[in-house]
């Protein structure tokens, strides 16, 4: 049996994957209603952040792996010095749990992300702005941010001095403003002997902040594709990471930029549930289990993911309708997270559709004919 801190939808695509390999998932959550925790009946009822719900799940699996990077490094360590194992161990998770110390690690190794600047605790209104900064920026919350929630874009000066003013417990940065041309995002892995394994790199499209879809494989050249492999295996490398991880990227005129990396699985990776042989899960399964772990090849020419996110509370059409609308749609398989509480912008579920297309241009033809069916009965919130 293995562990997993967290309870929500990336826990509990990967209890659905471990079934595929009879590998038993236990999860830490704190509540009974959570995705995960309704699809396996092993569960730490504690808040995912506690670690005395982590030593007892270290207490009942061989190896502890994460949802999410929001963990406490120190209270994890000394479990991990006491013999509890966690994939990844926690000194290469250590630099990526914050986006402030994920921008100095690239900024040390040269990896090139887009410009930015801690927000002084002390006296912010006194912090100086480069002279090459344009507004907008964007104002991003070092911790704890998901789903566009840590971050605020910021449209000029008086936008920018209310900002500074209000007082936060958490550190946040301020960053410069990127027009990028697409946003490209790979998940890949490395196993304890060191091998890397990539997924296809995607392009991923936002709305609000926030993953809306993504198509599978993104349309990019040989160059940009090898400058991604390249970043990401280094990365793994330096870090002596183990385990799945997930990198987002700028490209565009100013060539190609790190966002963020997700020391995880990712969104932007679900497609390969139904589109790879082996998916992002599997392989989390695989290496935290000690399975051979297979090589993820693509099975079909490619893949549109989109996100079920909450709709307002008056939409006028019920969610089970819209539910039932959705699964009469040919060829779309739908992961439905069982959430207790449609919220507006919550990630719901997700539905992936394979594509047939053999070149990119006519794949992101039909990737838009049947997003466009897909949000006639799921809108984008
Ligand atoms: P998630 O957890 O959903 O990936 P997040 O809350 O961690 O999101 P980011 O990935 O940093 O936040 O930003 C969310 C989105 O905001 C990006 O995917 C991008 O579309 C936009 N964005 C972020 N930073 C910038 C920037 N500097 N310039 C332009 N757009 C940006
Ligand atoms: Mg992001």
């Amino acid at each position: 049996m293995i562990g997993v801190v967290g309870g929500g939808q990336l826990a509990m695509l990967l209890v659905e994957a471990g079934k595929k390999r009879d590998v038993d998932v236990i999860v830490q959550t704190s509540a009974k209603t959570d995705p995960a925790a309704k699809k396996t009946n092993q569960i730490i009822l504690h808040h995912p952040t506690n670690p005395l719900g982590t030593k007892l799940l270290g207490e009942k699996s061989r190896l502890i792996t994460f949802e999410n990077e929001w963990v406490d490094i120190p209270s994890l360590l000394s479990l991990q010095n006491n013999g509890i194992s966690f994939v990844p161990n926690i000194q290469s998770i250590r630099p990526l749990i914050n986006k402030i110390s994920q921008r100095e690690l690239l900024n040390s190794l040269d990896i090139p992300c887009p410009d930015w600047l801690p927000i002084p605790k002390k006296k912010p209104l006194g912090m100086e702005i480069p002279s090459d900064w344009e507004f907008p920026f964007m104002a991003k919350a070092a911790t704890g941010g998901y789903d566009g929630k840590g971050t605020k874009i910021i449209k000029n000066l008086k936008q920018l001095q209310e900002f500074l003013l209000v007082e936060r417990e958490e550190p946040w940065m301020l960053e410069k403003w990127v027009s990028f041309q697409k946003e490209l995002s790979i998940v890949a892995s490395r196993d304890s002997k060191g091998i890397v394994r990539t997924f296809p790199i995607v392009e991923t499209y936002q709305s609000k902040q926030v993953c809306d879809w993504v198509l599978a494989p993104a349309d990019i050249n040989h160059d940009v594709d090898l400058m991604v492999k390249n970043i990401v295996s280094s990365l793994l490398a330096k870090l002596d990471y183990v385990g799945v991880i997930a990198i987002e990227f700028f490209y565009g005129s100013e060539g190609l930029l790190v966002n963020e990396i997700a020391p995880r699985t990712h969104n932007s990776g679900h497609f390969s549930i139904e589109a790879c042989t082996s998916s992002q899960f599997d392989q989390q399964i695989c290496i935290t289990s000690g399975i051979n772990v297979p090589m993820p090849e693509m099975l079909v020419n490619g893949a549109l993911m989109v996100n079920l996110l909450g709709l307002q509370s008056n939409y006028p059409i019920e969610l089970t309708q819209r539910l039932e609308n959705l699964r009469d749609i040919p060829g779309l398989n739908v992961h439905w997270y069982e959430k207790e509480e449609e919220k507006k912008g919550r990630k719901l579920g997700h539905v992936t559709y394979l594509l047939d297309s053999k070149d990119a241009l006519s794949r992101k033809k039909e990737a838009l004919n049947v997003l466009k069916n897909i949000r006639s009965v799921w809108p984008t919130p």
